[in-house]
């Protein structure tokens, strides 16, 4: 999947890089067509955060990573505009935090299950979770509740970029950490996450590498405090206050 030549300089340079890569996902069959949907509506709240890292998500970010490091057995959630978007970059910060990667579908097929795990080990990855698929999350339809018994099902921390809200919310009622990115502080996935982090996979999954860089040597007390003052609520609110108060032309050209 090649990027096609647009000027770094473009105003919109993101959002380009963004909607091809998503149109390359398609064509290797990572991506599904929900998907394409799926970036449309984060692309009009990215718009409207003005395409950029906000403060507070950067803080969610700083949060997340003390989460995965601290954790006993931090798992990445991975979908297929994930692998389209960030395939690189996600399989950097399981390498900075050691935590796994599993493959995890809201429209599971077996072709884009392994396509997406070939994608990734091109990308550096050697184990990629979620083919196995021998345990179940409750209170889910069959296709949707599948998860790895040694992955998500044993995961103290989760991070789950761009997750459907009916799974973020029965993941939630486990006893895990559940870290989310989405840029729409209204979803409900974004609602029930520990650690929501309005922000653009694009630059919150480095974001998270960078801090969790910066955070790996310090002590845990240290990274427990960090956890403990992080606040969901007012992330969200931080984020919806953006978008309510911020100049609308702000995010165009
Ligand atoms: P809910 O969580 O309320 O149930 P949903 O499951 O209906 O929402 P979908 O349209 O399936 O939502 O999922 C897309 C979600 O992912 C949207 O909330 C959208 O803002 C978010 N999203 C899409 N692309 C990105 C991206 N590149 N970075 C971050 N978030 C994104």
């Amino acid at each position: 999947m090649t990027d096609v030549e647009i000027p770094e300089d473009h105003p919109r340079y993101e959002s380009l890089v963004t909607r091809h890569r998503i149109e390359g996902g398609v064509e290797r069959g990572i991506t599904s067509r929900q998907g394409l949907i799926a970036q449309g509506r984060g692309e009009a709240f990215d718009y409207l955060l003005g395409e950029r890292t906000i403060e507070s998500a950067d803080l969610a970010a700083r949060a997340a990573a003390a989460h995965l490091l601290l954790a006993d057995r931090p798992v990445l959630s991975v979908n297929g505009n994930v692998a389209a978007l960030v395939p690189g970059e996600i399989v950097e910060l399981a390498d900075v935090v050691d935590a796994d990667l599993e493959v995890n579908l809201f429209n599971r097929t077996a072709e884009r299950m392994q396509a997406i795990a070939d994608y990734l080990r091109e990308h550096g990855a050697t184990e990629v979770k979620g083919l196995a698929a021998d345990a179940r999350i409750p209170g889910l339809a069959h296709e949707r509740a599948k998860v790895d018994a040694d992955g998500i099902a044993a995961a103290d921390v989760v991070l789950v970029p761009l997750e459907d809200g009916d799974r973020a919310a029965a993941l939630s009622d486990l006893s895990k950490t559940e870290i989310v990115i989405d840029l729409n502080p209204g979803s409900r996935s974004a609602r029930v996450a520990d650690v929501p982090i309005v922000d653009n996979v694009l630059r919150a999954v480095p974001n998270v590498t960078r801090h969790a860089r910066a955070l790996r040597d310090r002590p845990r007390e240290e990274l427990e405090v960090i956890v403990r003052e992080f606040d969901p609520e007012d992330a969200l609110e931080a984020a919806e206050r953006t978008i309510r108060t911020g100049s609308f032309a702000d995010g165009g050209e």
